[in-house]
C-alpha cells in the first residue's frame, strides 16, 4: 500500500514537471490540471507543486491580474539557492505569461531589509501578437 502511494506521487511529480517544461509559458493550476488529464487530483497537484517549488525546480508567478501561475526552472540559470529575480511578461492579447530569464532588475534595498521573494511582471503585447 505504502509503495503504491509513493509510486503515484513520483509519477505525479514527473508528469507535472514534464508538463511545465514542455509548455512555452507559465501554466495556471487549472491549465495544468487540464494538461494532466486526470493523472492526479487537484490536491495532489497543489502538494506536488509545493514540493517542486521548495526543491527550486518550479517557481510561482503572480500574473498581472493576481492569478497564480507556475513555470519550470529549466531556463533559469540561477544557482539552486538563489531567488528568482527575472522579469515575467504577461501578454494582454494571447494571455501568455512568459519568463524573460535574461532580464533581471537589480534591486538594492536599504539596510535591514531582506528580499525573500520578488515579483516583476510586465504587461503588454508579446512578439507573436505585436505584428
Ligand atoms: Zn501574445
Ligand atoms: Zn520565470
Amino acid at each position: 500500500m505504502e509503495t503504491k502511494v509513493t509510486f503515484r506521487n513520483t509519477q505525479a511529480k514527473t508528469s507535472i514537471l514534464l508538463a511545465l517544461s514542455e509548455a512555452k509559458c507559465a501554466l495556471s493550476h487549472a491549465q495544468l490540471n487540464e494538461k494532466l488529464q486526470g493523472i492526479c487530483d487537484r490536491v495532489t497537484i497543489y502538494r506536488v507543486l509545493d514540493r517542486l517549488i521548495s526543491e527550486k525546480k518550479v517557481h510561482r508567478i503572480a500574473d498581472i491580474d493576481g492569478s497564480i501561475k507556475y513555470a519550470s526552472c529549466h531556463q533559469c540559470n540561477h544557482p539552486k539557492t538563489e531567488l528568482h529575480t527575472h522579469v515575467h511578461f504577461s501578454c494582454q492579447k494571447c494571455k501568455m505569461l512568459i519568463c524573460l530569464d535574461q532580464i533581471e532588475p537589480k534591486v538594492v534595498l536599504p539596510d535591514g531589509f531582506e528580499i525573500k521573494e520578488t515579483n516583476f511582471t510586465i504587461s503588454g503585447f508579446c512578439n507573436q501578437c505585436n505584428v
